[in-house]
């Protein structure tokens, strides 16, 4: 069970000031998962070994990174429904088993999805989308 953590509040819909949001993003940057209720992940150590996955048959250690899906009961992976869909457009040199965009594919799967370019996903003229580069990439 997740410790309850006092939260703050950081909304930034409630404040128009500038210097506000620098201070309050100081804050969120010094400690940036204080204000997280986060669950004990001791039950990941009990995990001894690796498993095979179902899609790839390749062995791997809680989630196949390559078919991204939980190789271990799927209860372990909390699922979230977002506000957004996004599209990851990865590298092609990135490797898969580094990435941290098959997280989010298995947190949200319903919600995100992964390209490697240059495979692309498709936009309808009238979609909107906020771009977010990695640094890397530029
Ligand atoms: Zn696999």
């Amino acid at each position: 069970m997740a410790e309850e953590i006092d939260v703050i509040d950081i909304s930034l819909t409630t404040c128009n000031c500038e210097r506000d949001l620098v201070i309050k993003q100081s804050i969120i940057d010094k400690a940036p998962f204080d204000m997280l209720k986060i669950d004990d992940p001791s039950i990941l150590n009990t995990f001894e070994g690796r498993e095979i996955c179902g899609g790839c048959y390749k062995s791997r250690k809680f989630f196949c990174y390559t078919c991204c899906v939980p190789v271990i009961d799927k209860k372990y992976f909390p699922q979230v429904k977002l506000p957004i869909k996004i599209d990851i457009i990865k590298h092609p040199k990135e490797i898969d088993g580094k990435s941290t965009a098959i997280h989010a594919m298995l947190l949200a799967p319903q919600d995100v999805k992964i390209y490697t370019y240059p495979d692309f996903p498709e936009f309808a003229k009238d979609d909107k989308f906020v771009l977010q580069a990695a640094l890397e990439w530029l």
